[in-house]
């Protein structure tokens, strides 16, 4: 197994980190005043580390809306509150990283098929997950300033970990609270109402007349669609157990404390993958599959020593094992993916509320079983996210600070920037950009100096330059300068579409 960050490796940091969440922040963008803002409570008593990693995600959050990753939603109309608009630029970062994903995860196994299920489906679905019953958070709302708060988030950021939610009831939550004077993060007081379990899913109605309005929901997970096409995928691919189906799909929550920019949202996407095995073997599936979503992470550019493994202690009754791959966000370790080993849980609720076998004939073995279930999730923007804050670095220079994304080549919006060294060069660097679009997203600049130009490109993380100049012509050759290392170098405009190719792998 790879090793991965350790509190104590990672213990400056991490510090700092609790301490700034002990403290409660939130960021956004505020329209009026059109300016990203950081609500960091009292933020004069942050220490200095903590404060620095803030200013970044402050940053970031400006960079993305000044460089087209990412706009506040309904701007114009003063937004609306934690809804995020991906712009073009964060548009081709969001849907490479998909790619990628897809790659990894269906491309590349010869036994995962994807789905793309629908979004609204039948209410028994949800009935059956337990969703309907019991997929809520409990919330507490603070007197004084009416703000609304989860109560295991105030106990995990009181307690710096040392109190685990996970293991209480409601009650045993509010008397943890109540006895250690928990504090609002945003007022201060400590004057909370009970919990109340606050159900997440967003409904609405279907129906032709006022009368005849049925309930349904959007759906808060991906997870339940490709579990009900497990028969049709099975037998319209001739699929055997172990198989996978994978799911890239949009998701629904009413969130408690949205928050963080994109980190925490109402609308979302997630990236899933069921894998559908023998009991006997799932543990071993399980092993796997953390090591894949770890193995995939790393494929794509994370430094180990900012993702580690989180084990839940507390497991559903039906789960065999769970755990969190978290990354080391500037507003601390939070969860990026899951990957649960669920039994046969899934399956066996769908055969019980459809009335529809669940199981599974071996072809070799003439068993007769309901599969057990390897998931694997992960959220497409929480994973966006995770990448832009990984990929932000602001360098000092000899005369110079520039700001750099070092994006994974595959992964980048823009593979090459196309930028004629004067107006004069424009015919032919169009000619190069003409063929170099057929087959990577390129972008073309011939604005400001070519050393503006290489800073802009530097902002969007394009990992090649090409200048067309004043040789060009008669060498038939294009200055290629690399984003990291800053790099030039002579390459004929002939071999250039393969000298991309090969370094923008996966
Ligand atoms: P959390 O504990 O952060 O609320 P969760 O355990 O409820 O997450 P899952 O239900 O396991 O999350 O969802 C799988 C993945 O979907 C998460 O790991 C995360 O990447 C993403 N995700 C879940 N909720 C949100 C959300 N509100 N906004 C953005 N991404 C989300």
């Amino acid at each position: 197994m790879t090793e991965l960050a350790t509190p104590e490796a990672t213990a400056g940091r991490h510090k700092g980190i609790n301490e700034g969440n002990q403290l409660g922040c939130e960021l956004g963008w505020n329209s009026e005043l059109n300016r990203p803002y950081a609500n960091i409570g009292i933020g004069a008593f942050l220490c200095k580390k903590r404060r620095k990693e803030m200013e970044n995600f402050d940053k970031i959050v400006n960079l993305c809306k000044n460089r087209g990753f990412i706009f506040p939603g309904s701007e114009i109309y003063d937004g609306l509150a934690n809804t995020w608009d991906y712009g073009p630029v964060g548009v081709e970062l969001k849907n490479n990283i998909k790619k990628s994903w897809w790659k990894t995860f269906v491309q590349r196994s010869k036994n995962s098929f994807g789905v793309d299920a629908d979004i609204f489906m039948n209410s028994k679905v949800w009935e059956a997950s337990g969703h309907t019953a019991s997929f809520s958070d409990p919330k507490m709302d603070c007197k004084n300033c009416k703000t609304r708060h989860r109560a295991d988030n105030l106990i995990e950021e009181y307690s710096k970990g040392t109190a685990n939610p996970d293991l209480m009831t409601n009650e045993e939550m509010e008397k943890y609270i109540a006895d250690n004077h928990v504090k609002c993060p945003n007022c201060g007081k400590c004057d909370w109402t009970p919990i109340r379990n606050f159900n997440l899913m967003f409904s609405t109605s279907r129906g032709v007349t006022d009368e005849g309005q049925n309930l349904i929901y959007l759906r808060p997970e991906t997870a339940q669609g490709e579990f009900v096409n497990f028969l049709n995928v099975q037998r319209s691919m001739r699929a055997k157990v172990p198989f996978g189906i994978a799911q890239i799909g949009k998701a629904f929550r009413n969130e408690v404390t949205p928050g963080n920019f994109t980190f925490r949202t109402i609308e979302f996407e997630q990236m899933e993958h069921q894998w559908f095995c023998k009991a006997e073997t799932a543990m071993d599936y399980y092993k796997e599959f953390k090591q894949k979503a770890l193995d995939y992470l790393l494929s794509i550019g994370f430094n180990k020593d900012h993702l580690r493994y989180h084990d839940h202690d507390k497991l559903a009754h039906y789960a065999k094992a769970a755990c969190d791959i978290q990354y080391l966000y500037p507003i601390g370790w939070e969860e990026l993916n899951g990957i649960h080993h669920r039994g046969d849980w899934d399956l066996s609720r769908h055969q019980q509320f459809s009335g529809k076998s669940m199981a599974y004939l071996d072809p070799f073995t003439n068993e007769k079983f309901v599969p057990n279930v390897i998931e694997y999730s992960i959220g497409a923007d929480r994973l966006t996210l995770a990448v832009l804050c990984e990929a932000y670095e602001e360098q000092q220079l000899e005369n110079d600070t520039r700001v750099v994304m070092h994006f994974h080549p595959a992964i980048a919006p823009y593979k090459v920037a196309v930028l004629p060294l004067q107006k004069q060069q424009s015919e032919k660097a169009n000619e190069v950009f003409a063929e170099l679009s057929k087959h990577f997203m390129c972008t073309y600049d011939e604005a400001g100096s070519i050393g503006k130009r290489y800073r802009r490109q530097d902002e969007i993380g394009t990992p090649f330059c090409v200048t067309y100049d004043f040789d060009s012509d008669t060498d038939g050759c294009v200055t290629v300068r690399e984003r990291d290392s800053m790099q030039q170098e002579r390459i004929k405009i002939a071999d250039l579409v393969s000298y991309v190719e090969n370094r923008i792998k996966l």
